[in-house]
């Protein structure tokens, strides 16, 4: 039997505006199975309660491998020089796009490195044409870029970006991204979601230098950030980098993650990540799901590139075509006793608007922005 105090500190995670720093490092530590399972039974019905049964999908199209950074985990980054890099043409971008659509899927996460040459004019235009052919949101996730940049993508009719803050830790992010800033990440941030996207941040578990401390900063960070989106995901090595020989994230210590982020933050969309798919050889999603996840996103990037968005190794899903990844995904929901929910799957917060769809509203101007909603408290 799990002791009452479990249960009492996570009702206070829970119901807190800022959940105590003591107690998430508490419940980081717990190991004790019945503990363990108190948990991820609490973060399951929390999930159940706000954001429902169903598995939501998000098809998602690796464009482009080409990047600037460095970010020292990250198969990507520019130091790989093993890597062929590519980027899809705009054609090839709609194909992959239609593949989605007929899968019936009504999110297209856009993701690619940080290219220097990728052309704000040419991504407005690839926005532009998915929102003429078809009813889908459009997440975008291609790293830093100015306010004006995020602004004319909001124009054209993208309604979600993710950018991972990766730590919440402001040293321990210097480290891992050599001539990148933390204050510029959070810069980013802070403008998507005044601009109006639903935003999505999130971390990766068991980072070389990272401690339970700086897991339950980073939990604050998301409750401060209000996102619409969290994805936590376990940091596997690549060999091109320079983390080649450190241990990958611990699966146990991702699924807590998972779990707390749901009671801390209970409306985001949580995916079950490709890379607790790919840990370990062995497909995990399913723990995240009963742990409080709801979302996951099957593969639509073409071959023969897929292989080339090599952001780690054994990426789960790579040798099965979309419409196979599809159908495993709906024998996990089912063999959970769960569905895939075919929905946009929209932020929490926007459900219900009256009038106008305010995930379409775009601020025009600096004064548009300042009246906006402002996600302003980053520091833990
Ligand atoms: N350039 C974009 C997209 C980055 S790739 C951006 O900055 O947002 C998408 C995600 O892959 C990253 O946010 C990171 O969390 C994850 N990733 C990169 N290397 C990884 C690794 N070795 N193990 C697990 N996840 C990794």
């Amino acid at each position: 039997m799990a002791s009452p105090g479990i249960e009492r500190v996570l009702e206070r995670i829970h119901a807190a505006e800022l959940p105590d720093f003591a107690d998430l490092t508490f419940v980081l530590r717990v190991a004790d199975p019945a503990e363990l399972r108190a948990l991820f039974g609490f973060a399951d019905a929390v999930r159940r309660e706000s954001v429902g049964d169903g598995i939501l999908l998000r098809g998602i199209i690796e464009f482009s491998n080409v990047c600037r950074n460095t970010c020292r985990y990250c198969g990507l980054n520019r130091r790989n020089t093993h890597l062929a890099r590519y980027r899809l043409t705009r054609d090839q971008i709609l194909a992959a796009v239609q593949n989605i659509c007929e899968a019936g899927i009504k999110t297209v996460v856009l993701q690619s490195g940080e290219e220097d040459n990728l052309g704000a004019d040419w991504l407005t235009e690839v926005i532009a044409g998915i929102g003429r052919s078809l009813d889908a949101a459009v997440t975008l996730c291609v790293g830093e870029r100015s306010r004006e940049e995020y602004r004319a993508w909001k124009l054209a009719g993208a309604d979600r970006y993710l950018l991972k803050i990766e730590t919440s830790d402001p040293g321990l992010y210097r480290e891992l991204h050599p001539g990148m800033s933390f204050e510029n990440r959070t810069r980013c941030l802070q403008d998507l979601a005044v601009l109006g996207y639903q935003t999505g941040s999130g971390n990766l578990v068991g980072l070389v230098g990272q401690t339970i401390e700086s897991l339950a900063g980073d939990l604050r960070f998301f409750k401060q950030g209000r996102f619409d989106m969290v994805s936590v995901s376990p940091f596997i090595p690549h060999l091109q980098t320079p983390l080649a020989t450190e241990p990958a994230g611990d699966l146990m210590m991702t699924l807590k993650m998972i779990a707390l982020t749901r009671i801390v933050c209970p409306n985001a969309h949580i995916p079950a990540s490709t890379a607790i798919g790919s840990l370990h050889g062995r497909d995990e999603r399913p723990r995240a799901l009963a742990a409080g996840a709801n979302v996951i996103m099957p593969n639509f990037t073409p071959n023969p590139v897929r292989r080339l968005y090599d952001l780690y190794p054994g990426k789960t899903g790579c040798d099965l075509p979309p419409q196979q990844s599809v159908a495993a995904i709906e024998r996990m929901a089912a063999a959970m006793g769960r569905g895939v929910d075919y929905a946009r799957g929209d932020a929490v917060r926007l459900k219900g608007a009256s009038g106008c769809d305010p995930s379409r509203s775009v601020a025009s101007s600096d004064a548009d922005l300042a009246k906006g909603q402002c996600n302003s408290m980053y520091a833990n």
